[in-house]
């Protein structure tokens, strides 16, 4: 019975939305390109914002650079034309105590608009000063047109996102004639006593404020309760999905019975236990770990031991010592007689791996190969072979690990490096390679704020290495205007004269790998020609073999190169501690994440290390982002500004922002509540792991519904 109900009340706000008051066949066809089709549809379009129509300014009133909403008398329009067959429109607004003109830039069209009404107008934008006068650039408008308009005015209305052709008053009444017809149809999904412990409003409740709010305080608790909603499921979905990984069964390693060093084949000399890992990783590493990197190890090593698969996600920030944490982890797999694996996302950062780690695996007689697509074939189906008769302890590679039939004799342990740049997909492929479930460490540079890792790899539990190795000194960064170019390049020569290195990072021109190269070597040139014709200079590229790379690599490394000039390709993993001074060109054509990147390659030893920015402002966000680099090193402030200034989205990637698009909420804004969400997900499936309580059922197609989402992301 209960579910005749509910399919009758579904299939009522299933209803199509042209037969809404106000819409019909001629408006429902520009709703649906918004994917707005039916009832249900309207109800959930929620208004972007609202306009507080109850207490307008006076124009008198009006401050540079508020954002307001003007009421007004069109007093004038008029159009001049621009250079460019482009016209300029003004149209000034009165409302007697003062004025403020509105002001389109090649939008022609509007002219007409106004000049159907000479009437009443609300404008919305930002009021700036220019030659004394106040004006709104390219402001959304509205114009009063009847008497119902004026009778339901002094109220606060919503604003929607629209579409071409689609007027905001239609919008309106379409949410309007829904919440007055189709409210009453709207079950809660969620329980009484649930909305109660967690202090949320009902459904029809929140949706009727949050279309239109009687005040203030009533559209926030509206949005809070769609907010958390919205988290809830996804939270719930997660963590399903994370129960279910930990019914798996995996590996114990036994790190207590790893063999010691030197113990025979038999493993007949047992060492005595994590204590002697412990003496062995010491005797591995040329330093002494900090406290956060021993932490990490520690929990990674936890749960190697216990019979699930190892689903952990490192964070730290560059330079904070994740390698190091990785080896030690391989080295226990390796004890245990396992196999390990280590992906990383560039050749030149598989290449770089594969030094390091073998330079700490070889005095202990493990055995490190390197496979990756551009090896050449005879050395690649050497490494095959050795991955798949167990003879290679440790392999290092890239995609190409996971693309091609590598078999794995015995894979224990994957480490994934720099993750946030594979989709979904290539984390659960590495994972079948082995017949039994490998343990998987994924380490990620990037850091990234709390609220989003809870989103992006919520299945994953998390450790964090927030401590830099000592002795470091704060990098310090510089933002410097293109005019001042050859003070910052005397500024280089004098550190290389001191013996210092430095790196020249060339300008970010398209993502056309060829069009990059031309830009390296640009400045390659003119660096090695114009500027600093008595130096060493390399140059590094994408475009360049594997090979030619290592050589390059290999003379900076040694110092027989006083500069490095290189694309994006040294973002991640060169580690030169040498490398002092890293000048980046046109700063302002990369994003925050990707030069806090580039900026971790330098600060690596005990010198002073400097990164200099030359951009030109070129717009405020921009100045904003180089602001932040020269204010901090912290990584995590930055991944904040970054997800501020660019939304979610573009930071986890396309692959994987499917579940990042919030229809409300917003992940700096509403951390905590994305908090409360997750902790009423962890409870609720404490009491109701399957969520199969009757009370619960709608709650379980909810997460059903996401999950089929996230499905569908991670196949295409
Ligand atoms: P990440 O991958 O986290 O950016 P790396 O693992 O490349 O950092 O380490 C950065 C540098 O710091 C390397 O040169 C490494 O040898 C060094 N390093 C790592 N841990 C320590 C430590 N505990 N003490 C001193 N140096 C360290
Ligand atoms: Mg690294």
């Amino acid at each position: 019975m209960a579910e005749l109900v509910e399919h009758g009340g579904t299939s009522k706000l299933q209803t199509e939305a042209q037969f809404l008051k106000g819409v019909g066949p001629k408006w429902s066809s520009v709703m649906a390109k918004l994917g707005l089709r039916t009832v249900e549809d309207v109800l959930f379009h929620f208004p972007r914002r609202y306009e507080d129509r109850r207490h307008l300014p006076p124009l008198s009133q009006l401050q540079p650079g508020q954002f307001v909403t003007a009421r007004g008398e069109l007093k004038k329009v008029e159009t001049r034309p621009l250079r460019g067959g482009k016209v300029i429109i003004r149209a000034v607004v009165s409302d007697g105590t003062g004025e403020v003109t509105l002001v389109w830039f090649n939008q022609p069209w509007i002219k007409r608009k106004l000049e159907a009404y000479r009437e009443e107008i609300l404008a919305y934008g930002m009021v700036r000063v220019n030659n004394y006068a106040l004006e709104i650039h390219s402001p959304e408008i509205e114009l009063i047109e009847d008497e119902e308009d004026q009778a339901d005015f002094a109220k606060i209305v919503p604003v929607y996102g629209l579409t071409e052709g689609l007027p905001q008053k239609v919008m309106r009444r379409a949410a309007e004639s829904a919440l007055t017809f189709y409210l009453s149809m709207i079950q809660d999904p969620l329980p009484v006593a649930f909305l109660k412990a967690h202090g949320l409003r009902p459904l029809p409740w929140s949706l009727s404020q949050i279309h239109q709010p009687t005040d203030e305080v009533k559209a926030q608790e509206a949005r809070k309760r769609l907010v958390f909603e919205e988290f809830f499921y996804m939270q719930l979905e997660t963590q399903m999905r994370r129960k279910e990984a930990k019914q798996e069964l995996g590996i114990s390693f036994d790190l207590r019975q790893a063999k010691a060093p030197g113990s025979n084949l038999f493993g007949e000399q047992l060492a005595p236990v994590t204590g002697s890992l412990w003496d062995e990783v010491h005797k591995m590493l040329p330093f002494e770990l900090t406290g956060a990197q021993k932490r990490v190890i520690q929990e990674i090593w936890d749960d190697m031991q216990r019979p699930i698969p190892m689903n952990r996600l490192v964070q730290g920030d560059v330079g904070s010592g994740k390698t190091a944490v990785a080896a030690c982890a391989m080295l226990a797999a390796v004890r245990c007689g396992y196999q390990t694996a280590l992906m990383a996302p560039t050749e030149i950062l598989a290449d770089q791996h594969y030094i390091n780690l073998h330079r700490l695996f070889d005095p202990l007689g493990i055995q490190v190969v390197l496979l990756t697509g551009k090896l050449p074939a005879q050395r690649r189906r050497k490494a095959t072979t050795q991955a798949a008769n167990g003879e290679a302890q440790i392999v290092v590679g890239t995609h190409a690990l996971v693309e091609e039939a590598v078999k794995f004799h015995r894979l224990g342990l994957a480490v994934i490096d720099e993750q946030h740049r594979f989709g979904v997909l290539q984390r659960a492929s590495l994972r079948n390679k082995g017949e039994i479930i490998p343990d998987v460490l994924v380490m990620t540079a990037t850091p990234i704020p709390r609220t989003l890792t809870m989103t992006m790899h919520g299945d994953l539990d998390v450790s964090i290495i927030d401590e830099l190795p000592p002795g470091r000194k704060p990098i310090k960064t510089h933002w410097r205007r293109p005019n001042e170019r050859s003070r910052v390049y005397e500024g280089v020569r004098k550190l290389v004269e001191e013996g210092r290195q430095a790196y020249f990072v060339c300008p970010m021109i398209s993502e056309s790998d060829k069009m990059q190269t031309q830009a390296a070597e640009d400045l390659y040139y003119r660096l090695g020609t114009e500027t600093y014709p008595d130096l060493k200079i390399g140059l590094l590229h994408g475009q360049m073999k594997p090979a030619e790379k290592e050589e390059v690599m290999l003379q900076f490394r040694s110092g027989e190169l006083n500069i490095l000039v290189s694309t994006v390709v040294i973002e991640v993993g060169v580690d030169v501690p040498n490398a002092t001074t890293m000048v980046i060109e046109d700063a302002n054509r990369f994003g925050l994440a990707q030069l806090h990147q580039l900026r971790g390659r330098v600060g690596r030893g005990g010198h002073q290390s400097y990164c200099i920015l030359i951009a030109e402002a070129t717009s405020e966000e921009t100045s904003e982002r180089l602001r932040i680099m020269t204010e901090t090193n912290d990584g995590f402030r930055i991944a904040e500004a970054d997800l501020r200034l660019r939304g979610p989205g573009e930071i986890a990637g396309t692959k994987q922002s499917g579940n990042l698009d919030f229809r409300l909420a917003d992940l700096i804004r509403d951390s905590v509540l994305l908090e409360q969400a997750r902790s009423a997900a962890i409870d609720l499936l404490e009491r109701d792991p399957s969520l199969i309580k009757t009370e619960h059922q709608a709650i379980l197609n909810k997460v059903k519904q996401s999950r089929s989402e996230v499905a569908l992301i991670t196949v295409s």
